[in-house]
């Protein structure tokens, strides 16, 4: 299995290649040149084996220049210290609503399911790429990504951590668990900007080839944990074949049946590995977008116009405050049939008028597979009260976005809501909503959530709001590629 540029430009590469790269030469993101099937004996076979045996399957059909050897010890390893004993467990909210929890890491959001992964996979495609170049891993994070990268890649070897996040865009506990960070090969700064802000500069950094060969100079090659890196997005498609492995042995459908599947949708990441696993076979009806007040993608989905000209929002769901959306671009590759001039065109267009619209047969294609709906933060306040109150179980923000717009949207029987981190990350909002008074967004609230609804805030959250402080700096959005350059200079000794 080989891997393309999704701009048309570069490529054919191995899996190894382009998890090492992270990002495509030509600006585009590697894309497999085409989907692997899962049999129907496959996915009976997957339905016997734990969430391990799953991955190393899935796996193994995409990463084709992994051993299995090297595979199966790396999913062990990887999900090892996960406080649930089924990594990703399948909880029963209501009748034909099943809520698939992926917070079960040491960071408490879906980021760990790849990025406790990605870690081992880099120090593979590294050794199989020869050359002793030290990797820098490059984050720009919405909140969740930069904690579960740093704690993914903190000391490893041949390899530093560089994360940038919005200054004023981050929830009290997120920043917290960012700026605590232990390890000796980790950076963490604040920038006056978004997201969007961040994301462009770190992938105006990927494009720079002066700077690369610089960097280059000293030693060092610069890679990706974002989404745009395809070994983010692989362990992602596991969970989704899983998930209907678990629906299937517990009863909930016959299989072959279809599920619909509602994910709480920010940089388009997640929801792009349940495209993929359904276009491997993975009895999936509908896959419903659900976004928060910046709802450029229901716009898109609704419409076939992308417009990232508008106002951008501070939501109660943080981690999906995103207007430009990487992993749409791989989408766009995959529905016009690996048209790489196309796609680089509506990129383009992107870049330069914020902007672009679907050819017809595109956006036709597009409607069949995917429906979409938001929720803003008062829809999002009555839905985490909803779902306490009438049906028991407590839902974090994001959550509570696919729950509510599955409920809108769900076509099928069964649907499976996607739950991407745990209420305690954003205490806050989840208080207000039990208790309809206003919370300070603070790391000191833990306490009060666990005696309102008698259950234990998560070990690693409680362990921040005591850790020392490492990293409380601040840039500039034009600042980001000097900060790079020290800190490298600071791990390499400036050679
Ligand atoms: C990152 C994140 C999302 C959005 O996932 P994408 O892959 O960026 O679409 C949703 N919820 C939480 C809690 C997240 O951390």
């Amino acid at each position: 299995m080989l891997y393309v540029s999704t701009r048309g430009g570069c490529g054919p590469v191995t899996a190894s290649k382009a998890i090492l790269e992270g990002i495509a030469p030509d600006g585009g993101l590697y894309t497999p040149s085409e989907i692997p099937k899962i049999s129907d004996e496959l996915l009976k076979k997957l339905c016997k084996a734990d969430y391990c045996g799953r991955a190393a399957e899935i796996l193994s059909l995409f990463l084709t220049d992994y051993t299995r050897e090297e595979l199966e010890n790396s999913v062990k390893s990887a999900y090892a210290d996960f406080d649930h004993p089924e990594k990703a467990p399948l909880v029963k909210l209501d009748e034909g609503k099943y809520v698939l929890e992926l917070f079960h890491g040491p960071t408490c959001a879906f980021k760990d399911m790849a990025l406790q992964l990605l870690p081992y996979l880099m120090t593979l495609a590294i050794r199989k790429n020869g050359g002793d170049d030290r990797i820098c891993i490059l984050v720009a994070t919405s909140g969740d990504t930069g904690k579960a990268a740093l704690e993914g890649f903190k000391d490893v070897e041949g390899t530093s951590i560089i994360v940038f996040y919005p200054r004023d865009g981050v929830s009290a506990v997120q920043r917290r668990q960012m700026t605590t960070q232990k390890g000796e090969n980790v950076f963490v700064c604040a920038v006056k900007g978004n997201f969007d802000d961040a994301q462009t500069g770190v992938k105006t950094i990927f494009g720079d080839a002066d700077f690369a060969a610089e960097l280059a100079e000293k030693g060092v090659r610069l890679s990706s944990a974002n989404s745009i890196n395809w070994g983010r997005l692989v362990p992602q498609i596991v969970y989704y074949v899983s998930a209907y492995c678990d629906l299937v042995n517990s009863g909930a459908v016959e299989m072959g049946e279809t599920v619909d599947v509602s994910v709480p949708t920010g940089n388009f990441g997640d929801i792009l590995a349940a495209f993929y696993a359904m276009r491997m076979g993975v009895p999936i009806g509908r896959l419903i977008c659900a976004s928060n007040k910046n709802n450029v993608l229901t716009d898109f989905i609704n419409t076939g116009v992308y417009d990232s000209n508008r106002p951008f929002f501070l939501t109660s769901s943080p981690s999906m405050d995103i207007l430009i959306s990487s992993n749409v671009e791989r989408l766009l590759f995959e529905l016009s049939g690996h048209d790489g001039e196309g796609t680089a065109r509506y990129m383009k267009a992107l870049k330069s008028e914020g902007k672009y619209t679907l050819a017809p047969e595109l956006f036709a294609s597009m409607k069949e597979i995917f429906a979409a709906g938001c929720a803003d933060d008062d829809e999002v306040i009555t839905e985490i009260r909803h779902n306490k109150l009438e049906l028991g179980y407590l839902t974090d923000p994001h959550t509570a976005v696919a729950s509510k717009v599955a409920c809108e949207l769900c076509g099928d029987p069964v649907c499976l809501i996607v739950s991407t981190a745990s209420p305690y990350k954003f205490c806050g909002t989840v208080l207000k909503a039990l208790t309809n008074e206003d919370q300070p967004d603070s790391v000191t609230l833990f306490e009060k959530l666990e005696t309102l609804t008698d259950t234990a805030a998560p070990k690693p959250l409680k362990d921040v709001v005591n850790a020392k402080e490492r990293f409380n700096g601040v840039t500039e959005k034009s600042e980001l590629k000097s900060e790079v350059r020290r800190f490298i200079d600071s791990q390499t000794g400036g050679r």
